[in-house]
């Protein structure tokens, strides 16, 4: 067995057991690869081992990357996970099947109105700065509300609620605090847990897990 094979078995066995252990299946989890800053040649062994789901964080190295690697495995979904600045909605829209990282009303506009033009709309997240830090991406944990309802008057499909817990905390009380804001909005999509704590995520309700590292690096 090759090494992706066996990590990307590793992970899936992880979220499963999680998962049984939550009452829940193992079905409902979408597992992402997070792929930025690896090449094709690192990508491929994990698409021949059946992964389909790709994370990338931004939009010009992906543009770059990507479309030859979807040439070739047309039904690879694509999710931007990064900050996304508004003159990138452009290219976003054409590339990315799923964007986690809407975090404000003016992208909103801007999202629906490259989706219009484009004739192709990705799903999307909204980013939550869970910890409330000055550094992260995010919307304000106030701020949830105004930002799902404008995303429900738009065009777009609203999945649920993203967020990246504070660095060097116990991230469990924050993905119970991002699903208890997802319930609040009658969401039932959460993207949150990465290679050191997706099983924590998974005990707590997500059905979206971010893993990089876990799955292209040997432990
Ligand atoms: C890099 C990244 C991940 C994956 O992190 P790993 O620790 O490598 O699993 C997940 N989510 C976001 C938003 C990221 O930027």
């Amino acid at each position: 067995m090759n090494d992706a094979q066996s990590r990307l078995d590793l992970v899936l066995a992880g979220i499963a057991g999680s998962a049984r252990l939550a009452r829940r299946q193992p079905a409902d989890i979408t597992l992402v690869a997070v792929s930025k800053s690896r090449d094709a040649e690192a990508i491929e062994p994990l698409i021949a081992s059946g992964q389909r789901d790709f994370g990338e964080s931004r939009v010009q190295e992906a543009t770059a990357k990507w479309p030859a690697i979807l040439d070739r495995h047309p039904d690879v979904r694509l999710h931007h996970i990064g900050r996304l600045q508004s003159n990138k909605c452009a290219e976003a829209v054409r590339l990315y099947d799923v964007i986690h990282s809407l975090d404000r009303l003016s992208l909103v506009e801007s999202i629906a109105a490259e989706a219009f033009k484009a004739g192709r709309s990705p799903k999307v997240f909204v980013q939550v700065n869970i910890g409330s830090e000055p550094q992260k991406g995010g919307c304000a944990i106030d701020s949830v509300p105004d930002i799902v309802e404008a995303v429900r008057s738009s065009e777009l499909e609203l999945l649920g609620l993203m967020a990246i817990p504070p660095l060097d905390h116990e991230p469990a009380p924050y993905f119970a605090l991002l699903s208890k804001l997802a319930k609040r909005e009658g969401l039932a999509g959460l993207s949150m847990g990465m290679s050191a704590d997706y099983e924590s995520a998974v005990m707590l309700g997500a059905t979206v897990v971010r893993v990089g590292s876990a799955l292209f690096e040997d432990e």
